[in-house]
């Protein structure tokens, strides 16, 4: 199901893989040794990395996708400043097929993010595909977002 709306200031689908790829070197994962890295991208085309980092207490862990949106609304962007997410993850030096994100950051995305326009950004599970690009409402259909309150 990948859809093919175009990404601002020739930012590609495979760019922002490459760039998620670099945010994945930054990875804290010394427990899971599951590492994961986000890029985020702006409509302004800021590209802002994040990979998860895990804690020994586990449940302060957080993922690449939340850490990537997190920083992006603290250094003073807000809802609908987003256009996509790259996200890329194993326990391998390599990344290898889709690495969807976990419900929570569906979730977190949710609020940030149309669900009808923001695009989720994964490696094909084959090497010679190209990258699968999804809606957010595909992976999180009948959300409750903001405009429910
Ligand atoms: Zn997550």
């Amino acid at each position: 199901m990948n859809i093919s709306l175009p990404f601002p200031d020739r930012i590609t689908p495979q760019m922002l893989l490459d760039e998620a790829k670099k945010a994945r070197e930054r990875s804290y994962a010394p427990y899971s040794h599951c590492r994961v890295g986000a890029a985020l991208l702006t409509r302004s085309g800021e590209i802002i990395h994040g990979c998860n980092i895990e804690n020994a207490a586990f449940s302060p862990t957080v993922c690449a996708e939340r850490v990537a949106i997190f920083k992006a609304i603290s250094q003073g962007a807000t809802s609908g400043d987003f256009v996509a997410i790259a996200v890329v993850g194993g326990t391998g030096s390599d990344t290898a097929g889709a690495f969807p994100p976990c419900g929570v950051c569906r979730q977190v995305l949710r609020e940030f993010c149309d669900p009808d326009t923001f695009r989720v950004v994964l490696e094909p599970n084959r090497e010679d595909a190209e990258p699968v690009v999804l809606l957010l409402s595909a992976l999180l259909p009948h959300s409750f977002g903001p405009d429910f309150l």
